[in-house]
């Protein structure tokens, strides 16, 4: 059996600040760079995303031939430019040629977001499998991994013979993903023949913090999804909960089921979303005011044996945020927070300026806000200096390599302290405060700029999370984006009309 795997990430948010471009993929904050065939498989085999799954079982399981693409993975932000996808595309289906010029493929593996915008292209994942459908024919399986964030569209269910996304929010499964989408590749083609399929959209948007898998309605729609999948003997009832910052027809939920009978997929699919329908009121969810939640982490904090986690979830990195916005920053410093630490702030020139400083040095920093134009003026003192690079430790991203460039950890205020970082990255792994010296644990408020990924590594050590809304453009209610292209009926918040 031989079997071609490549990878082409991206969650885009249209109104995001900044874009996506041929550098974002190269040097991506807390993932691999962009891997070419010769490199992919040893890369990426020791890390947790889901070609390290799919890889182990096409070796381990299936005893197949691996035929290396190319693999690439930017952080979220604003749509992916022209430019970009061109030439990551062109690559990917370059060496797919060039494998099926080697000799022919029994199947494909990719590893996909499934929320990705590129200019040109509003379903990018869409046309990345039309592109490489187009190259190796309408018989060779194609098997997909994908984010649950993915906007999955009808485009996509048709091009692949099997979609499957992480079945948890925060995503400690990505690894476990990729396997079992190598696994049901592996069953595709000794089946011999496509599997039916169904796909249903759901029309209200599922705001990020009601999406979270650990608690409920999202852990018991996540039972229910199972059940359905077992009931109705299904290859997989894959559902995305949607990216809600895509502004094109197909934003949103959605279920696509796989599986040998027509009526069994139909049936599984409208059940499921039947089921999102009646739990539509319990995806509401609200967050607190930057001034509200700082006031409550410093009441809690003051009795607390374990730090209080803050959750500046509007500048998340990993929902299109550039990890730079003041708000809740300055509301620590106006409050006179004590012990806490803001991990992080992604300033290159602020963190270069510390560099140039050194240890121990004070300086005056205009600080952040380079994304929307609120800086903040501190007079920081460098407590420790590093070049950004380390290993994570959390359950989500265990063993990837972080290199956030130039890093500093600064003293703002007499009990605020801040990681500056040079590249973004979601504050969802205790080594990124480790590496700079700070024990996460020891801490009496941790400020992250997350929404909810960073509750795998977090939550078990805090004393209470509260999310807070602060500026930034992930917006805790996607209702005030201004979307212009959404499908009609699509309801912008549970329950809206
Ligand atoms: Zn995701």
């Amino acid at each position: 059996m031989r079997i071609a795997l490549g990878g082409f990430l991206h969650e885009s948010h249209s109104f995001a600040p900044l874009p996506a471009g041929w550098r974002e993929f190269q040097k991506p904050g807390g993932f691999a760079p962009l891997q070419r065939p010769a490199t992919l498989v040893e890369t990426l085999r020791p890390t947790s995303v889901g070609t390290a799954g799919a890889i182990a079982v096409a070796e381990e399981e299936l005893s197949a031939d691996l035929a290396p693409l190319t693999w690439c993975f930017a952080n979220p932000s604003g749509p992916v430019t022209a430019e970009a996808f061109e030439r990551i595309a062109a690559l990917l289906v370059a060496a797919l040629s060039d494998a099926l010029e080697a000799g022919p493929l029994d199947g494909v593996y990719l590893d996909l977001h499934g929320a990705m915008v590129a200019e040109g292209f509003p379903d990018a994942e869409g046309e990345v499998l039309r592109r490489v459908r187009a190259a190796v024919g309408p018989h060779v399986p194609i098997a997909a991994s994908l984010d649950p964030h993915a906007n999955l569209t009808a485009r996509m269910v048709a091009l692949a013979d099997v979609l499957v996304p992480y079945r948890t929010y925060p995503h400690v499964d990505m690894r476990e993903t990729g396997a079992r989408a190598m696994r049901l590749l592996g069953a595709r083609i000794r089946r011999g023949a496509p599997w039916a399929r169904a796909f249903r959209q759901v029309d209200f948007l599922i705001p990020l913090g009601t999406q979270c898998t650990l608690v409920p309605p999202m852990a018991e729609v996540m039972a229910e999804r199972a059940r359905l999948a077992e009931a109705h003997g299904l290859a997989e009832l894959a559902f995305c909960f949607g990216f809600p910052y895509a502004d094109f027809p197909d934003c949103g939920a959605a279920i696509a089921a796989f599986g040998p009978d027509q009526a069994a997929a139909d049936a599984a699919a409208e059940a499921l979303a039947a089921h999102l329908y009646r739990r539509e009121p319990d995806f509401a969810g609200a967050v607190a005011d930057a001034a509200e939640g700082v006031a409550e982490a410093i009441r809690l904090a003051a009795t607390a044996a374990r730090p209080v986690v803050l959750a500046d979830t509007q500048d998340n990195p990993g929902g299109g945020g550039h990890g730079d916005t003041t708000g809740l920053l300055a509301e620590l410093i106006r409050q006179g927070a004590q012990g806490a630490v803001l991990g992080l702030i992604n300033d290159a020139e602020s963190a270069a300026a510390c560099h140039a400083a050194g240890e121990g040095a004070t300086l005056a920093l205009r600080l952040g806000g380079r994304s929307d134009g609120a800086p903040l003026d501190v007079t920081a003192t460098v407590e420790r200096l590093t070049d950004g690079r380390f290993t994570c430790t959390g359950p989500m991203a265990r063993g990837n390599s972080a290199d956030l460039g130039p890093t500093a950890l600064i003293r703002v205020a007499p009990g605020v302290r801040v990681i500056l970082v040079s590249r973004k990255m979601q504050a969802y792994d205790q080594a990124l405060f480790r590496h700079v010296g700070v024990e996460p644990a020891a801490q009496k408020i941790l400020a992250l700029k997350s929404s909810v990924h960073f509750r795998a590594d977090f939550q078990p050590i805090a004393e209470r999370v509260i999310v807070v809304a602060a500026p930034g453009p992930v917006v805790a209610d996607p209702a005030v984006l201004p979307f212009r292209n959404l499908r009609p009926g699509l309801r912008l918040r549970p329950q809206a009309n």
